[in-house]
């Protein structure tokens, strides 16, 4: 029984952990985070938690969409959103294939210098594109054919870790196709990104459009309980949705748009002056 990184919470964490059984750091091991939330667990705290599991490799949970959530309710969800008027399926679609456009390797890699001068003359483009085609096309980590981006298989980063020029981790060979969420994750500044089950713009969305939360303080706490990790600047830039939509009479607020314009508008001001940005 190790209590060393338990014991680095704040009295009030500690006491409320102790509550729902957690005692010692292994106790820590599957926690569902929402948990430790109802328990009275401060963001910050949860944060500095769910750094430590990530950091150690414990697993953990947040919530998502349920079982529920089968093919049908998804249609039925975006058939919502389309029957509602927020959107129409021209633009749902135009939005899906703009996603699924390939990125543009021919204008960016192949004018890469670094690239460039492994080739012949006005060879890199040759090179550059029959290495694009050689692809499956989809994300080498979650199998994903949305949002396809170029990422380096050994990062610039960890070749300067090795004392290598970062320039040599330009190389064909040195490539591969992500999707941008498990792109970005693979970043440093993002290890706690991801944990939803969607990308943070979506995650926001569904949240919203699915679980309908009333308040901007509903919000927030249903963002973090479905593991969002971001600075509370973010749902509030995404409370607008809800904003505008009651303007038009298509969301229910627990107040009047009004006071929840200043209520927000004074929410965001207060996370500027919060503790710095954590993810994204
Ligand atoms: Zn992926």
């Amino acid at each position: 029984m190790t209590t060393e990184f338990i014991s680095t919470l704040t009295s009030a964490t500690r006491e409320s952990l102790a509550e729902i059984g957690i005692a010692d750091d292994a106790d820590l091991e599957g926690v569902h985070i929402p948990d430790l939330l109802n328990a009275d667990v401060s963001w910050g705290q949860a944060h500095k938690i769910i750094a430590y599991l990530t950091a150690t490799g414990l697993t953990f949970t947040f919530r998502g969409p349920d079982d529920t959530w089968t093919p049908a309710r998804w249609e039925e969800f975006v058939e919502s959103l389309v029957d509602s008027g927020i959107l129409s399926w021209e633009e749902v679609a135009v939005c899906v294939l703009g996603e699924l456009n390939p990125p543009q390797v021919g204008t960016s890699l192949a004018s890469n210098d670094n690239i460039k001068a492994q080739y012949e003359p006005r060879q890199a483009m040759r090179a550059v594109m029959s290495w694009f085609y050689e692809q499956d096309g989809t994300c080498r980590v979650c199998g994903r054919r949305m949002h396809i981006e170029v990422d380096h298989v050994v990062g610039k980063d960890e070749f300067v870790k090795q004392g290598r020029d970062p320039a040599d981790a330009d190389t064909l060979d040195n490539l591969q196709l992500l999707c941008r969420r498990c792109n970005v994750t693979k970043r440093e500044s993002h290890k706690l990104g991801g944990l939803s089950f969607a990308t943070a713009q979506a995650a926001l969305m569904w949240i919203l459009h699915a679980e309908r939360p009333t308040t901007l303080g509903e919000f927030e706490r249903l963002c973090r309980e479905h593991g969002l990790t971001m600075a509370n600047i973010r749902f509030e830039e995404a409370w607008a949705m809800a904003i505008w939509l009651a303007k038009a009479g298509m969301y229910e607020l627990d107040e009047a748009v009004d006071e929840a314009i200043a209520e927000a508008v004074e929410e965001a001001v207060e996370s500027a002056d919060d503790e710095p940005a954590l993810d994204q």
